[in-house]
């Protein structure tokens, strides 16, 4: 009953004739996919024009981050306005390069979010585990966590729209992904505490997607895991033809 959705995240990747084609590409490669959500997320200078190139497709645009204000002096950032302006109708919000990298906290993500609903923006927010957190039998501690704080406040109408992103950060761009029954785990918890914040319903209704250098030859067996709603993508997402067969293995036809 829940919709798959198939996220590219295209990083900091693609200049923008190379960011048109292969949005285009996209468009063509999953043309025939049924009930399946398809988002590509491309640099905030290209969201605009791969917009433009997608406008009439069923293929949406999401943004790698967003500010919460609607305009000020905050060099350098982009606002939710400023994105629906360019196109989008999704941001990831949370990713683990923004955490490491950038200084994105919970408290951060979860007022992005916020904003992100009141503007009609999709957030995609990404939570997962290291590697010493997994080993130490973490995983769901550090997961549970990162979920409540980022849907604090957040009330039952709008959490349903929320995609979250289970990713685990060993996973990612290393060529490792964790194996369908780890991933399902870690998912099946995440509803579980969904159900326990929200209820059981809603819980039923939150997309969850898994993220973790995902390709076409292990989407089948993940989206075949009854908690695993769709993928978040890097790497393989910036080919058209691999991220089109990532697409079309999860159509629900
Ligand atoms: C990501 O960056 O969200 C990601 C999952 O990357 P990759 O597919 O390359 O592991």
């Amino acid at each position: 009953m829940r919709t798959p959705i198939i996220a590219g995240n295209w990083k900091m990747n693609l200049h923008l004739e190379d960011a048109i084609a292969l949005a285009k590409g996209v468009a063509k490669g999953t043309d025939g996919a049924q009930n399946v959500d398809v988002v590509v997320g491309p640099t905030f200078v290209c969201l605009a024009k791969v917009a433009d190139a997608l406008e009439g497709t069923h293929v949406g645009v999401a943004a790698q981050n967003m500010h919460t204000a609607t305009s000020g002096a905050f060099t350098g950032e982009l606002s939710p306005t400023m994105l629906k302006d360019a196109g989008c109708s999704y941001v990831i919000l949370g990713h683990s390069e923004r955490r490491q990298y950038f200084g994105e906290t919970d408290r951060g993500v979860n007022e992005k979010a916020k904003v992100a609903l009141a503007h009609g923006l999709t957030p995609i927010v990404c939570i997962g585990e290291s590697l010493d957190e997994r080993e130490a039998e973490k995983t769901m501690d550090k997961v549970s966590f990162q979920v409540a704080a980022a849907l604090s406040g957040i009330g039952e109408e709008d959490v349903v729209k929320v995609v979250l992103a289970y990713e685990p950060i060993w996973a990612i761009g290393t060529g490792k992904t964790a194996s369908p029954e780890q991933a399902q785990e870690v998912h099946a918890g995440i509803r579980a505490l969904l159900a326990d914040l929200y209820s059981d319903e809603i819980a039923q209704q939150i997309r969850i997607q898994y993220g973790g250098s995902v390709k076409p030859a292990n989407i089948a067996e993940l989206i075949s895991q009854p908690d695993i709603d769709g993928a978040l993508v890097g790497g393989a997402s910036l080919k058209a033809d691999s991220f089109s067969a990532i697409v079309n293995a999860s159509a629900n036809d």
